[in-house]
């Protein structure tokens, strides 16, 4: 089975994972997700510019704790569940600066990882799809691997401009709306 057949992703989706397997033997697969718009809908709190760019300064002011609590799942929330308890490696990476209140709605949902890539801070204002690309980068090395291409990850995210990136540096990333979309339906 090439891993990269969408067989293989939409089993993966569906936390078929443990029978997952590639010349008889069960693969272990670094899973990316995204969060917001991938796994979480925090539209609420979401305000977009007129050229279409997030209001960062609306969006700062409404990371309370309160305000977090009240954003939903979306339905590869629960992709991403069944595919970490099926034992593979699950990854967050947002572009988020993560708080404790990020920390404590993932938890809160039970939506756990084994590594989590987050922007470094309200300095740090790198574009989302090159930040990703030497996140995940540095994290697969700390893994022994050379590459992201090397690494075989799949990757969800909804930020178009990230999915070239990753796709550039030889990652499988998918459009996350389009994945929620087809789980929906
Ligand atoms: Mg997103």
């Amino acid at each position: 089975m090439n891993k990269y057949d969408h067989v293989f992703v939409i089993r993966l989706l569906a936390g078929d994972a443990v029978s997952l397997s590639i010349n008889g033997e069960t693969q272990m697969q670094i899973v990316v997700f995204d969060l917001d718009g991938t796994v979480i809908d925090s539209s609420h709190r979401h305000l977009s510019k007129p050229d279409g760019s997030i209001d960062l300064a609306h969006w700062r002011e409404n990371c309370t704790r309160e305000k977090i609590m009240q954003d939903g799942l979306l339905p590869l929330a629960r992709s991403m569940r069944a595919i970490k308890a099926a034992g593979h490696h699950v990854v967050v990476c947002t572009a988020r600066v993560m708080s404790e209140h990020d920390y404590a709605f993932l938890a809160h949902h039970g939506l756990h990882y084994d590594g989590i890539l987050s922007r470094e801070g309200e300095t740090d204002n790198r574009p989302d799809g090159p930040m990703k690309v030497t996140l995940l980068t540095e994290y697969v090395q700390s893994l022994g691997f050379t590459s992201i291409k090397q690494s075989g990850l799949i990757m969800f995210d909804d930020n178009l401009k990230v999915i070239a990136a990753i796709s550039a540096a030889g990652g499988l990333c998918l459009n996350a709306e389009k994945e929620n979309r087809r789980l929906v339906a």
